[in-house]
């Protein structure tokens, strides 16, 4: 054995300096020999470019002890498999967890510049559409603040969600080139490649014992690339990684399948693997069902399985008996449920198991989440597609599936319906792939994302596979990391925190409940007042920036950011803001309270109805905003490209929150807790997490209207939009001024569709039944702002409860439940 080689030499790295001196002469060295700038004179980019690495260094240094120490530990881990995440930006993260924002600030000013402006210079990291990418995101920092050695797979989409512009009233998509200025917070780490397959055909042959095994031959193979980014722990020493992979291709796969004289149809031909990473598809919530998404998902998960599966191989050969205690595999959502038939394959295939070891292995290891009842978000796939594009997997899903069915047969014998609605295959006139059926089956562990959501899996979309197998199934109730939410995107409300309830919040956010008692201190409420005028001063001025539209100062904030989607009924909002206007305009001003009504929201660029909200919400916007009977009364503002920096902004300074989707349409949210957590009050219906939040603040502290999950069912057989037109003179009024054409003087016709589907007797959202309730809902927190001091009041009970909506609540559930790991103790 080779004697370990000494490293006293005089090489040795000392640690990184963690204060103002040593990070601003690092910060001046990246400015002068890596990026040869001026040093007089740096731009912000390269400000920030260079502030980046300085503080990237720091995270490597633990990210590397991180890393020692988890292979000394040989505990179990957990990797997050997910198509999206949605970083947001890094720097400021960065900063607060590693408890450097005084010192950067400090470094910055030597250079003649503001920390904040800085901050700015980064693009957002938009590498997901919405809640689902977000949570992802939020999910990372939650494990490493908690010390769980978990790693976030995803995709490295050369272009993330596109850049929303607004012209003439519409979205206009740009693409999101986030990467044209480089990232400095990622390592690329090309000794780690991997080979995925595509195409070919599934071959029989003996092997050398004379058993017959299965291999896929003639594919095209793309590589898999891996860039790692270091997600660190809340000033804990941690430091783990989200691997993000770039596809690229392989020169054998191109070159060798032309002959010499075709060379540039060859190198064109590199192109169509990379094309693999190239974007993110724009589609919340519903199902895309593109060739190129079906490339991408098997791409992550075969990649992801490998680089897993090669690192226990390195070890422990092909001895996979303790693989499934040592390992998890938590699915985001059904989008990288592939992984199921691939673990198969490389287990039996690549590594020589039997199909009932690597059948223990792999449903003993992978834990699914569902993310939507919505059927048109349920994936499903052509089982002509998966036979071209990936043979041997569709093989291997065949195999579960018989297997499955012979299983639930002997159960239930002769009931054939039962098999065919349980049945991973659909049939029909082209025969299909259910991929949630296929993530149910291959798992051990299947979740819902809030409490009314789960019963609702269980009792309706998964009422067949609950009755087979309801230990399987758990809740676990959404969460957002309060470190970017509340600490980061709320300085001021930080601080006063600290001052009057000590710090202990900030590492276990219950603590927030001994605010409770200050909500009754009249001195306390004017600094919780203060803090939030700091806030709504700051979201005014960027309101102003952005779209010229001046918030009414003083005014309630009242905000409705998300994703444009019918079930999220952005209408009935708009409604609403018609009957204010309407209010305004029959002389009633008096009881109108002010308000700055806040909209932003990106609509897939495929959904018409979407895209034409929000045109309708402009063109009021532009009305509202244009009539002087309004000032001073009422603002609208459609806020365009909305994205994880704005939200930071616009959750710090919202009075009241609108969460208000057709009840058991929305699986959890997550908008609705950092709202709460920044003091906002919720209008909503009783749906997903809204349901828990009211529960967390008190019944009587939340703005409750509409229907609830079981009157909407029961009230779809025969809904009656004219009934509820008939009994309510303001909806009339609101309708007449749409059918008048009064928001589209000189664009005909442009909101019919709007009108039709808000009169239809089919309209599964249902907007006109819950109308009333919520203006009058929205009257009763008018009044409310009105006294201020109970406003206030009831603001504080909404932070001191939102403890519980903390990311870091859901994954010690999530440890508990599913994944079981140790947590990592890293020296300090
Ligand atoms: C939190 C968040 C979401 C999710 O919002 P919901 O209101 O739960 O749909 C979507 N996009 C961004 C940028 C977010 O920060």
């Amino acid at each position: 054995m080779p004697a370990k080689r000494s490293r006293k030499d005089a090489c040795q790295l000392p640690p990184l300096g963690m204060d103002e001196t040593s990070l601003c002469s690092d910060t001046r060295h990246y400015l002068a020999h890596t990026l040869g700038a001026d040093e007089e004179n740096a731009s912000k980019n390269n400000l920030y470019t260079a502030l980046s690495m300085s503080l990237r260094d720091r995270l490597v240094e633990r990210w590397k002890n991180t890393q020692k120490k988890v292979i000394e530990e040989k505990g179990k881990r957990t990797f997050y498999l997910s198509l999206e995440f949605l970083l947001g930006r890094t720097m400021g993260n960065a900063l607060l967890n590693l408890g450097l924002e005084e010192a950067a600030e400090k470094a910055v000013a030597q250079e003649h510049r503001h920390l904040s402006d800085i901050i700015e210079a980064e693009p957002d990291a938009g590498l997901g559409n919405g809640g689902l990418g977000r949570l992802a995101a939020c999910f990372l920092d939650s494990c490493a603040s908690l010390g769980l050695p978990v790693t976030g797979y995803g995709i490295r989409y050369s272009y993330g969600m596109f850049r929303q512009e607004i012209r003439g009233g519409e979205q206009v998509e740009e693409p999101d080139h986030w990467l044209k200025n480089g990232y400095p917070w990622e390592l690329k780490r090309p000794e780690r490649v991997r080979h995925v397959h595509f195409f070919g055909r599934s071959d029989v042959y003996a092997d050398a014992h004379g058993k017959l095994k299965h291999r896929w031959v003639d594919t095209h193979d793309v590589l898999a690339v891996p860039y790692d980014i270091p997600i660190p722990g809340y000033r804990n020493e941690v430091v783990n990684t989200l691997r993000l992979w770039r596809a690229a291709s392989t020169d054998i796969f191109d070159l060798g399948e032309f002959n010499a004289g075709a060379y540039p149809e060859a190198v064109a031909a590199k192109n169509n693997a990379e094309h693999i990473s190239m974007v993110l598809y724009p589609n919340d919530s519903s199902e895309n069902g593109k060739e190129l998404r079906l490339r991408q998902q098997y791409f992550l998960a075969s990649a992801s399985l490998q680089d897993v599966v090669a690192d226990w191989v390195a070890i422990h050969g092909e001895d996979f008996r303790h693989f499934a205690k040592q390992h998890c595999f938590q699915l985001n959502d059904t989008h990288p449920s592939c992984a199921v038939p691939e673990l198969m394959r490389l287990l039996m295939d690549e590594h020589g198991l039997d199909w009932d070891s690597a059948w223990n292995i792999t449903s003993q290891t992978m834990a699914y989440t569902n993310h939507t009842l919505l059927p048109e978000a349920l994936e499903r796939w052509p089982v002509r597609l998966f036979q071209q594009l990936l043979p041997r997997l569709l093989e291997i899903i065949f195999e579960i599936n018989g297997r499955f069915l012979q299983e639930v047969a002997r159960k239930a014998p002769g009931d054939t319906a039962l098999l065919r609605r349980l049945s991973i295959i659909e049939e029909g006139n082209e025969q299909m792939v259910r991929m949630a059926h296929l993530a149910v089956v291959g798992s051990f562990s299947i979740n819902g994302v809030a409490a009314l959501h789960t019963e609702l899996l269980c009792e309706e979309l998964f009422a067949d596979f609950y009755r087979l197998w309801p230990r399987k199934f758990n809740n676990k109730t959404n969460g957002v990391t309060p470190r970017r939410w509340l600490q980061w995107a709320n300085p001021a409300l930080r601080e006063l925190l600290t001052e009057h309830i000590g710090p202990e919040w900030k590492n276990d956010l219950d603590h927030l409940k001994k605010l409770a008692p200050f909500a009754e201190d009249p001195a306390f409420r004017k600094r919780w007042d203060g803090v939030r005028q700091i806030n709504k001063a700051r979201l005014a001025h960027l309101v102003q920036e952005h779209t010229g539209v001046q918030f009414i100062p003083g005014a309630m904030v009242d905000t409705q950011v998300k994703r444009i989607h019918e079930y999220k009924r952005q209408l009935l909002n708009a409604l609403h803001v018609i009957h204010l206007y309407d209010r305004i305009k029959r002389g009633e001003s008096a009881e109108v309270t002010p308000r700055n009504v806040l909209f932003a929201g990106k609509a897939a660029p495929g959904y018409f109805m979407a895209k034409r909200i929000i045109k309708l919400i402009n063109n009021i916007a532009n009305v509202v905003n244009h009539d002087a009977d309004t000032a001073g009364r009422l603002r609208v503002c459609f806020l365009p490209d909305y994205r994880v920096s704005l939200m930071e902004k616009i959750c710090a300074a919202t009075d009241l929150s609108e969460q208000i989707s057709t009840a058991g349409k929305e699986a959890s949210g997550t908008g609705n807790m950092k709202f709460m957590m920044n003091g906002a009050l919720t209008i909503g219906t009783l749906d997903g997490a809204n349901i828990e939040i009211r529960e967390a603040v008190g019944p009587e502290h939340f703005f409750l209207f509409g229907l609830n999950a079981h009157e909407v069912s029961r009230l779809r057989h025969d809904y009656r939009p004219d009934i509820y037109l008939q009994a309510d003179h303001d909806l009339q009024r609101v309708m007449e001024l749409l059918y008048s054409g009064f928001f589209n003087a000189f664009e005909p016709c442009v909101f019919d569709p709007i009108i039709q589907t808000l009169n239809n007797p089919h309209d599964p959202w249902m907007v006109l039944a819950d109308f009333t309730s919520y203006k009058l809902k929205q009257q009763e927190a008018a009044a409310l702002w009105r006294d201020q001091a109970e406003w206030q009041r009831l603001s504080i009970l909404n932070t001191a409860a939102s403890g519980v909506f903390s990311s870091d609540r859901t994954i010690q559930e999530y440890n508990r439940d599913i994944w079981h790991l140790e947590p990592l103790v890293m020296a300090p």
